[in-house]
């Protein structure tokens, strides 16, 4: 290359990266709910640059060329954190077909305009994803790979080359599934380990306290409807039920003989808490199943979903052939659910908030909210609620130094809200902006803003 061509190019260059970053922001007069543990809300200012936020201070003033953007009265959160995201949108369900690009990226839009800045996709076809996950025009985005659910991974040998082929694609982690062993579980997690990778479990033939064990870094959904962590007098019968009636009935009778102040549950929650596994308990996702009431079912609600969602939740999905007698069933063991999440509140198991999209009827970014209202339901303090949708996601992702509380040098991944969510946790609805990596994504004022939902 000559030299003028290169003077140009660099001249070009110097030209066109003030358009790539943001301006400068500063927010005024709000109200910080920065989500350090222990520190209460205060007021100040603060000075977005670039990406980052820049300066947090009682009293600030514009540097030039910074927009101030007033948020007295308002209430500035760190982005949200989705820990159980499929955004890479399959028809069908097909691992190997189905990915839809257009669709993928709608429901990021969604789950950006919802507050959402961050997402972890819990099982993915892997070169997709990564693909997906460099875009970088949506939330940040972790991946995992296929679920290793048995099939084409029953042998140790399968599974090691798998995780070995994924772990070279560049996943961040490795699903293990509900049908793998523990002889398999120990294969994926011990492999996946070898590579510098963690593993996301959802895990049944393999219980929890077995998987705690062998290594597993994260649980997924709030129980694993393994037969092992049923009193033992009532497994034989939920084990005749799934044979007589199928797996997912059979959860109505798991959770009816479940004790969940049981020798079985202390097992399970100890094991949780011993070996620091982090579990976001998708409520939302067994509740749009099993109790699937208008709030879900709305065409308000349901208006807020990408179409091809839409479409394919027209079926019922896995609860559709369910008689009124399951539902009546399940609607009264429902209870049972939250009283789980809140054992494992109480013990101090690192919880994260996950919403399983697009599970039926979780809508994406909308039903991030409705898992905060569920876990609230479930007896925890909205302050910990927010908590578990920013700072613990960041800690469980191993990117507390980035992401997941208010703080100077982190990313400037922001959420402005007009009602407090402490008085009320519905109030993280109530949104005004949202920052992505120091840019303005949703704003009060800009058409079609999700600010009144
Ligand atoms: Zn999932």
């Amino acid at each position: 290359m000559n030299r003028l061509r290169l003077v140009l190019l660099l001249l070009a260059a110097a030209w066109i990266a003030p358009a790539d970053t943001p301006p400068a922001y500063l927010l005024k007069g709000g109200t910080i709910l920065s989500m350090k543990a222990g520190e209460p809300p205060f007021q100040a200012d603060i000075l977005l640059r670039g990406d980052r936020i820049a300066v947090i201070a009682p009293h600030l003033d514009a540097p030039p060329g910074a927009k101030t953007i007033d948020v007295s009265r308002r209430y500035v959160l760190p982005g949200f954190i989705d820990m159980h995201a499929h955004v890479t949108y399959l028809h069908d369900g097909d691992f190997g077909k189905g990915f839809d690009l257009a669709v993928s990226r709608e429901i990021l839009a969604e789950l950006l305009r919802y507050g959402v800045t961050t997402v972890r996709n819990p099982a993915a076809p892997p070169e997709k994803a990564v693909a997906l996950r460099e875009a970088i025009d949506g939330p940040a985005i972790v991946t995992a790979g296929l679920p290793l659910n048995g099939g084409r991974f029953s042998t140790p040998e399968a599974v090691e080359t798998e995780v070995e082929r994924e772990c070279a694609l560049g996943v961040d982690y490795i699903k293990i599934y509900a049908r793998s062993t523990p002889d398999l579980t120990k294969t994926a997690i011990d492999a996946a380990h070898r590579c510098g990778i963690k593993t996301i479990g959802h895990l049944q033939a393999t219980d929890w306290p077995t998987a705690a064990r062998l290594g597993i870094d994260f649980l997924t959904h709030a129980v694993s409807w393994s037969a092992s962590a049923l009193p033992p007098a009532k497994r034989a019968a939920y084990e005749a039920e799934i044979k007589q009636r199928g797996a997912m009935k059979a959860r109505i009778t798991w959770l009816e003989s479940l004790d969940v102040d049981g020798p079985e549950m202390t097992e399970i929650v100890d094991s949780l808490v011993e070996h620091h596994i982090s579990v976001d308990p998708t409520l939302v996702a067994y509740e749009t199943k099993f109790v699937p009431s208008a709030k879900y079912r709305s065409e308000e609600n349901l208006a807020l979903a990408p179409q091809a969602l839409r479409e394919d939740w027209r079926d019922g999905g896995p609860t559709g052939d369910w008689s009124d007698e399951d539902f009546s069933r399940m609607n009264k063991a429902w209870p049972k659910m939250l009283a789980i999440v809140r054992r494992y509140y109480e013990a101090g198991v690192l919880l994260t908030t996950g919403s399983d999209l697009p599970n039926i009827y979780v809508v994406p970014g909308v039903s991030l909210h409705q898992e905060m209202e569920l876990l609230a339901e479930a007896g925890i303090p909205p302050t910990d609620v927010l908590a578990m949708a920013t700072r613990n996601g960041a800690e469980a992702l191993g990117k507390a130094d980035e992401i997941g509380t208010i703080e100077t040098g982190k990313v400037a991944d922001l959420v402005v809200l007009e009602r407090d969510p402490l008085d009320d946790i519905r109030n993280t609805r109530s949104i005004d902006y949202v920052f992505h990596r120091g840019a303005v994504m949703v704003s009060a004022n800009a058409a079609g803003a999700a600010d009144r939902w």
